[in-house]
């Protein structure tokens, strides 16, 4: 029996994919966000990533099978689509595992145990830190409880001049110190898993943007290999967006004259906020700064860094408190522990419930982003239908 040529070749099962088929349904197919999980978990070392100014992909080391080809995964190996968290059915897959059910239509932010605000106790951790200082202060004390043995977090290269957000280990309180504080340009912090392994370290905290926060978890969820074994923490940043590096020359120093190599600190608290060296201190509205959005993210649904055992933002009323969404068993024992010993402060996220409701706007907007076309429809759960438009005047019928 003879099958038609014209037949549309079907698709390999999920467990059975490879990086062809990751090349074609994520990496080519707009859904990469550059998180590099596959980088990381690929065993044969033949991904590359390529993080020059607004690229931030994966690629094949190997041209001889052209840069959708691998030869490893036509004999089998099957690492990186399990290790994406941009492939298939990840979002179901990974909550199923997580959380041990599927989420409800509500929970458009992830599913979640408690919803707190909190502070580092340390004024001096408190002041690095972009919001409350907990991200920080809670890698301090993973570290000094034996928790983890390291963090995968993001410095600034050199002397911090260029704003340049690199991968990077911490081991020590200096450390985490130094990397504390946002960069909105992106920095895949997964790629600092080969330097930890390199200096032996086991235990593992994750500190990354929401698509970052999912490697970790499809990586347990899928049996993508040794790296999930190592990741012993993973804490999670709200996200909407990082920009392009060319931001700071071609907007920000070519229209306000504001050089990079003067600037001391950013935000972004619904305008993107700089402060400069000289002491001066300047706004730039949003919606100029849209046309700098990372390719990676145009499409990405994940605001709430939802399968992280916690994540943390800076919305809300208060500032100088991190919005801290606890998922975990791990994530809560690590919060509990804290209040106890002194090292932060919380309080109710009833406090502010206007920071919940705008997450989960914010969380609806980023999932109206996961295109349609996309067979799998899980991240679009949760999505309001659209509000009917009103007829225009013209379109009335007439009425005799
Ligand atoms: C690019 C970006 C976009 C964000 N967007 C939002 C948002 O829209 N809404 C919201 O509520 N919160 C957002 N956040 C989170 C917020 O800015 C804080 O990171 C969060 O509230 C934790 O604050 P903290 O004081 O507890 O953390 P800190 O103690 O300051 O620690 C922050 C940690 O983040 C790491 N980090 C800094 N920059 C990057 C980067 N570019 N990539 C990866 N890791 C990094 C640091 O290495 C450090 O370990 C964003 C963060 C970033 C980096
Ligand atoms: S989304 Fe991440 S894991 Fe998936 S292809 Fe892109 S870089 Fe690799
Ligand atoms: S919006 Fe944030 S979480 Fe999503 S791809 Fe971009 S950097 Fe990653």
């Amino acid at each position: 029996m003879s099958t038609s040529t014209l037949e549309a070749p079907s698709k390999p099962r999920a467990d059975k994919a490879h990086w062809a088929h990751l090349w074609d349904e994520v990496i080519t197919g707009g859904l990469c966000t550059g998180c590099a999980g596959c980088v990381v978990a690929c065993p044969h070392d033949v991904l590359g990533y390529d993080d020059k100014l607004g690229v931030y992909k994966p690629f094949h080391l190997e041209a001889e099978d052209g840069p959708g080809g691998c030869g490893h995964g036509e004999r089998g190996c099957t690492s990186c689509t399990r290790a994406c968290p941009r492939f298939r059915a990840w979002e179901t897959e990974i909550d199923t595992h997580m959380f041990k059910r599927q989420r409800h239509d509500d929970e458009v932010a992830g599913i979640s145990k408690d919803i707190i605000l909190a502070r580092a106790s340390d004024k001096y951790i408190l002041d690095k830190g972009q919001d409350g200082g907990l991200v920080s202060a809670m890698l301090i004390f993973a570290l000094e409880k034996g928790y983890i043995d390291g963090a995968l977090v993001s410095y600034l290269e050199g002397d911090g001049s260029t704003w340049k957000a690199i991968p990077g280990v911490a081991r020590t309180k200096e450390e985490v110190i130094a990397a504390a504080g946002s960069r909105y340009t992106y920095s895949a912090n997964t790629m600092a898993y080969a330097e930890a392994v390199g200096l032996g370290l086991e235990k593992l905290a994750l500190v990354g943007m929401s698509c970052m926060s999912s490697v970790p978890s499809v990586m347990t969820a899928r049996k993508a290999g040794k790296p999930a074994r190592k990741f012993a923490l993973n804490i999670g940043l709200l996200c909407s967006k990082t920009f392009d590096d060319a931001i700071f020359e071609e907007l920000f120093e070519a229209k306000y004259g504001l050089k990079k190599a003067d600037m001391v600190k950013m935000n972004i608290k619904g305008v993107f906020q700089i402060w400069m060296k000289d002491g001066s201190y300047h706004e730039v509205n949003l919606k100029e700064c849209h046309a700098w959005t990372r390719q990676g993210c145009l499409t990405c649904p994940d605001f709430a860094a939802e399968h992280a055992d916690i994540s943390t933002g800076g919305i809300g009323a208060f500032t100088d408190w991190t919005l801290t969404i606890v998922r975990t068993d791990i994530g809560r024992k690590l919060i509990i522990e804290m209040l106890e010993a002194g090292v932060i402060e919380a309080r109710p996220g009833d406090d502010d419930p206007g920071a919940i409701e705008l997450m989960r706007k914010l969380s609806i907007v980023s999932r109206r982003r996961w295109p349609q076309s996309v067979n799998f429809t899980e991240p679009r759960l949760g999505i309001p239908p659209p509000k009917p438009k009103a007829p225009a005047p013209d379109v009335v019928a007439p009425v005799d």
